[in-house]
């Protein structure tokens, strides 16, 4: 069975939710708990009542919607985030949230019964701008963060995240964890990167998330003055920070198409005109779809980072800083993704996802799957990001497809 959604209800639902925290930009300014926060959850809850879904707040303020199968308990779940970066844009976590939303409407208006329940879910604070770290209920639910740990948890005004689901009606009695076996969980999302784009295709089949090597290295010379020091009696960490900074843009290309390799942050002391630099502070950030990739990247760091401090006589330390594991995802949430593109006749590619989501943390918990929209020019986390409402369209109907085909129907 293939079901089309109501692209025009859709699009005006896309809208109503926009317009919660909308910046004079065109973007959102939603962060996670604050009042635009629960402005938009309110709504949210009321379209879930409106759709006759069975509506359930956890103690993590993640918020559920179910329909009943009629015969298997274990229920398909597919859901995203409703909250968003300081800038950020209307995409970026409600156009999964909403395609789940209007699959489950057009499941109910058709009164197509389904084997397996079907719950939608709108995961708290995925963006860990305001409360870190990020996908923190999707991480509560699946045991991969401590609740009362996260609760403790403050933001920059020393307002916690237990106080303020509280404050913003969201502190649920359900308990956040699953409580019952689920089958599959779905979510569709913005690629937030250039490859789909590039390749001209409608939608992405995601296979997997990338794994990923955080650390920060330190280089200590010798501080002294630029002018009267000469150039053989040097010991000068930014030399060396620089040198590895150039090894690592060069490292992908020995690797691996698929490798990214970024040093995001330098610092320098003591930062003078006239002084060499006595340290150098930098960050380093590697990315691979292959654990065995993402170590090795992470050794030739330190292999080139110790190789410079060598050459310029200045000591190195380091600090690995997080570690975290690819995730492959299931081969039948891949493929219930991958028919759903075929059966509506879309051109779709498959591909890693270069970030984390919510999904990351459900692939411990049940059988896990993406759909990836376009992302214009692969920008996101900026109010300048942008899905075509075709690209918006065949993502969504890709996910309720591939809803249906898990969830079973006659
Ligand atoms: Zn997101």
């Amino acid at each position: 069975m293939r079901i089309d959604l109501d692209r025009e209800r859709f699009e005006g639902t896309m809208a109503e939710q926009a317009a919660i925290g909308a910046t004079d930009d065109g973007g959102l300014d939603r962060l996670a708990l604050t009042d635009a926060d629960r402005e938009v959850r309110d709504w949210f809850v009321s379209k879930l009542e409106a759709a006759g879904l069975d509506v359930r707040i956890d103690a993590m303020g993640n918020t559920f919607g179910r329909r009943e199968g009629v015969e298997e308990e274990r229920p398909v779940l597919v859901g995203s985030h409703l909250d968003s970066q300081p800038k950020g844009g209307i995409y970026d976590g409600p156009l999964g949230v909403l395609a789940a939303l209007e699959c489950l409407r057009t499941v109910e208006d058709r009164g197509i019964e389904t084997t397996r329940p079907i719950e939608i879910v709108n995961w708290t604070n995925e963006e860990g701008s305001r409360f870190q770290p990020a996908m923190m209920g999707s991480g509560v639910w699946a045991g991969a963060e401590n609740l009362e740990e996260v609760y403790a948890t403050t933001d920059r005004e020393n307002k916690s995240v237990e106080e303020e689901l509280d404050r913003i009606g969201y502190l649920g009695e359900t308990p956040a964890e699953p409580g019952r076996e689920y089958d599959a969980y779905l979510e569709l999302h913005i690629e937030q990167g250039p490859l789909l784009e590039r390749a001209e295709a409608q939608v992405g089949t995601v296979t997997g998330v990338v794994g990923l090597s955080w650390g920060e290295l330190v280089f200590r010379g010798e501080p002294n003055h630029t002018g009267p020091t000469p150039m053989h009696l040097r010991g000068d960490a930014l030399v060396a920070a620089s040198d590895t900074v150039g090894a690592i843009r060069r490292l992908p290309t020995a690797l691996g198409e698929r490798t990214v390799a970024t040093v995001g942050s330098l610092s320098v002391v003591p930062d003078s005109v006239n002084v060499i630099p006595g340290e150098a502070r930098m960050t380093w950030d590697v990315r691979d779809p292959e654990d065995s990739v993402v170590e090795t990247a992470r050794e030739r760091v330190l292999a080139e980072a110790r190789a410079a401090a060598e050459r310029e006589g200045v000591s190195l330390s380091h600090e690995d800083r997080l570690h975290v594991s690819s995730v492959a995802f299931a081969d039948r949430c891949i493929e219930a993704v991958a028919a759903a593109t075929e059966a509506c006749g879309y051109d779709a590619r498959r591909l890693p996802s270069g970030a984390g989501h919510d999904a990351t943390h459900l692939a411990g918990v049940c059988d896990t799957g993406m759909v990836f929209a376009v992302s214009e020019e692969g920008i996101s986390h900026s109010p300048a990001e942008y899905t075509s409402p075709e690209d918006c369209y065949a993502a969504a109907n890709t996910l309720a497809n591939a809803t249906l085909e898990l969830a079973g129907s006659e």
